[in-house]
């Protein structure tokens, strides 16, 4: 979704695609396959692009540190990037810069698993600190189920992994009533715009719709959730475009807790291909290359974002004449990918007035699950 806003600009993407099939090597020509975890190709891949960015969080930090060391722009860099890979290390600098964290802990036992439950109360939120996506790597303990097998395979792979001294984040399990998300983006020569804060509704952990502004959501507590992404981006020295994923909560601290950090594009954030003077994909590329970056105003009062997973219809283009002639406001876009049962495969923008948000959903929601669901969807 980058390349064509880097089309417009004149930019000349690279990839570093995991295989020929990926999505984004049939929009980029130039995507050489190779294994971001091998430093070798990693090294080799950065010779004379001006700039490294990521579409994931997942490129070992000492290879980030190493190519800093050949000289290469990297962008968020290791140590702002650090926070969006490890969620005890994103923890920490929450509570360092005094930002609203659920209350939480690094365990590396069952028995202090035990402990953090007694004092935080049962049912606890365990998270592996790394590698999870989409509620992968995110369970629900009972105070009996401390000694089970999963809880105990968890331990062991945090521990044969390494990951933060071998703990797992263990959180309280928040009483929250939406999902926010705060969207901002920064340069390296520190100047920052942010969007208007966002209500994320997730669907088995799993983004499934974004209304942009949040409706009803208080002035204050949008000013502060966005102040708290400004604050993190700022003194995290990130680079580029970072998402924070906020919790409401309602007559707790400022209104919302922080959940986690994204540093790249974002679901939360795809709304602005078609809801804001700049997308999120062009000020990524402004952002990482110290360009001037662009506004952030709505080009619509309301904008409704809504994914399509991978369903019964494996050819998702064969929807199109009946959705496009249905839902001719919707902004369909597609990604290239293999259809497969539950995989992101595409999203739908719609735009208009603060009094249709109802309608706009219905048509966000009658264009993807029409895609989705071809030739099978009943129309309500
Ligand atoms: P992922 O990295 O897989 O997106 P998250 O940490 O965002 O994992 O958790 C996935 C979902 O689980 C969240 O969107 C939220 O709905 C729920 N969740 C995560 N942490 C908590 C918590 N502490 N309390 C209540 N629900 C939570």
């Amino acid at each position: 979704m980058m390349a064509p806003v880097a089309s417009e600009l004149g930019i000349e993407l690279r990839v570093l695609a995991e295989s020929p099939e990926v999505c984004a090597a049939a929009v980029v020509p130039h995507s050489p396959v190779g294994d971001y975890t091998d430093l070798t190709a990693l090294r080799e891949f950065s010779r004379g692009v001006d700039v490294v960015t990521f579409d994931h969080e997942h490129v070992p930090t000492e290879h980030l540190r190493a190519l800093l060391t050949d000289g290469v722009a990297v962008h968020p860099g290791p140590g702002a990037l650090i926070h969006a890979q490890d969620k005890i290390a994103m923890r920490r600098a929450v509570d360092r810069l005094g930002l609203p964290n659920p209350r939480w802990a690094a365990v590396s036992s069952p028995a202090e698993l035990h402990s953090f439950g007694e004092e935080a109360g049962w049912p606890v939120v365990l998270k592996t600190p790394r590698g999870g996506y989409d509620g992968k790597g995110v369970m629900l303990v009972e105070a009996h189920e401390v000694d089970s097998a999963d809880v105990a395979d968890w331990f062991r792979r945090a521990q044969d992994a390494g990951w933060t001294d071998g703990a797992l984040l263990a959180e309280e399990k928040v009483e929250f009533s939406r999902e926010l998300s705060a969207l901002v983006a920064r340069r390296p020569s520190g100047q920052i715009a942010a969007w208007e804060v966002a209500e994320s509704i997730q669907v088995n952990s799993v983004c499934d719709e974004v209304i942009v502004p949040a409706p009803g959501l208080p002035e204050e507590t949008a000013k502060a959730a966005s102040d708290a992404a400004r604050r993190i981006a700022e003194e995290l020295d990130v680079t580029g475009v970072m998402a924070a994923e906020l919790f409401e909560t309602p007559g707790r601290g400022p209104g919302f807790l922080v959940n986690e950090l994204a540093m790249r594009p974002h679901n939360s954030g795809h709304w602005t291909q078609d809801g804001s003077v700049t997308s999120q994909f062009e000020q990524h590329l402004r952002a990482v290359l110290d360009l001037p970056l662009g506004s952030t105003d709505r080009v619509a009062p309301v904008s409704v974002m809504k994914n399509f997973l991978g369903g019964s219809n494996p050819n998702l283009f064969a929807a199109y004449p009946s959705v496009m002639a249905e839902f001719p406001r919707a902004k369909i876009h597609t990604y290239g990918k293999s259809v497969r049962e539950g995989r992101k495969v595409g999203h739908v923008n719609v735009t208009g007035s603060h009094d249709e948000v109802e309608s706009l959903r219905r048509i966000a929601r009658g264009a993807a699950e029409g895609i989705r669901d071809y030739p099978t969807r009943e129309w309500d």
